[in-house]
């Protein structure tokens, strides 16, 4: 006999509403601020549905598959995973960025850094853009897609997450206009004969202390990946370590814009004036009001 796909059986008893209020009090009892909407995406995401559905069809029997799915994501999340590793997705400047715990989630504040690159690069201007520590790739998608005529360089040092990296490229259009390269910071820049030549390196590198990596929330801490965290015992170690290693790429005028932590942005000006390659060219405060940008200049020459 040929095997039949199982009929879904109804649960009997369990609707939309009841789901809905099971979700968001074991989401509230884990001590999650937005139970309610967390729920609601959570439900939307299983069943496929949009937001009002949810709303208007409460009477809705689930089918056991259905709600074997929806408490299995919800106990995920009691669990204090990050909603966006649940889901898979993360937006950024406007784009659905596919996530999995091997990448940081992509965070707002990191979309200063995509505004500042394109701020300096004009559309039409064949610029080179190298994106150091790309993760997700969400910096280097987001410029690939604005700024088409440049040519946009990533590095990661971790396999996983540049698998990650091209796959959101290849979701946004922009598969075959970004060069992914494997390796520590600028390192596998070397042999690419572009010593003078990169207009801007961006980066959002790993800037927490690590005496500070016990404090961070539950989210973070236990599920985000420590090594694109966690820098060092100050923080900067990679910021300066990458100003380092970018003297020898960075046209003259060139600029490192790089992401920093609050508080950062006094040792990032004192390591800046030990550098005569550099001048500091500006701080950039986030919507919160944290020092979040520094933009590094290479002095022309
Ligand atoms: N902004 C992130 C956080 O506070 C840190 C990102 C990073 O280290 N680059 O969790």
């Amino acid at each position: 006999m040929d095997a039949v796909a199982p009929i879904p059986q109804s649960t009997g008893q369990v609707t939309l509403g009841d789901v809905m209020a099971e979700a968001r009090r074991l989401l509230e009892q884990a001590g999650i601020e937005s139970a309610e909407q967390e729920s609601l995406w959570i439900v939307e995401h299983v069943l496929r549905l949009p937001a009002h559905h949810v709303i208007t069809d409460r009477e809705r029997l689930l089918v056991s598959s259905e709600l074997v799915a929806v408490r299995g994501l919800i106990e995920r999340r009691v669990g204090r995973e990050p909603l966006q590793y649940i889901l898979g997705t993360q937006e950024f400047c406007g784009l659905e960025f596919a996530v999995n715990p091997a990448v940081l989630i992509p965070r707002p504040e990191t979309e200063l850094l995509v505004e500042y690159v394109t701020q300096r690069i004009s559309s039409e201007r064949p610029a080179i853009i190298v994106d150091v520590c790309t993760g997700s790739g969400c910096i280097a998608v987001s410029i690939a897609r604005m700024r088409p005529h440049a040519r946009v360089i990533a590095t990661d040092l971790s396999t996983p997450s540049l698998t990650v990296a091209r796959q959101n490229a290849a979701r946004h259009g922009v598969g075959d206009s970004i060069t992914w390269l494997e390796g520590d910071l600028l390192g596998p820049l070397a042999g690419q004969e572009l010593e003078e030549r990169v207009d801007v390196i961006v980066s959002n590198p790993p800037y927490i202390a690590e005496a500070d990596w016990a404090a961070l929330q539950p989210e973070v801490k236990l599920f985000e990946p420590r090594g694109a965290l966690v820098a060092g015992p100050q923080g900067t170690e990679l910021h300066e370590r990458l100003l380092l290693e970018a003297v020898r790429y960075l046209a003259p005028g060139g600029a490192v814009i790089m992401e920093i932590g609050a508080g950062q942005a006094r040792a990032m000006r004192r390591m800046v004036e030990q550098m005569p390659e550099y001048r500091f060219h500006r701080l950039v405060y986030d919507e919160a009001g944290l020092e979040r940008v520094v933009i590094v200049e290479r002095v022309g020459t």
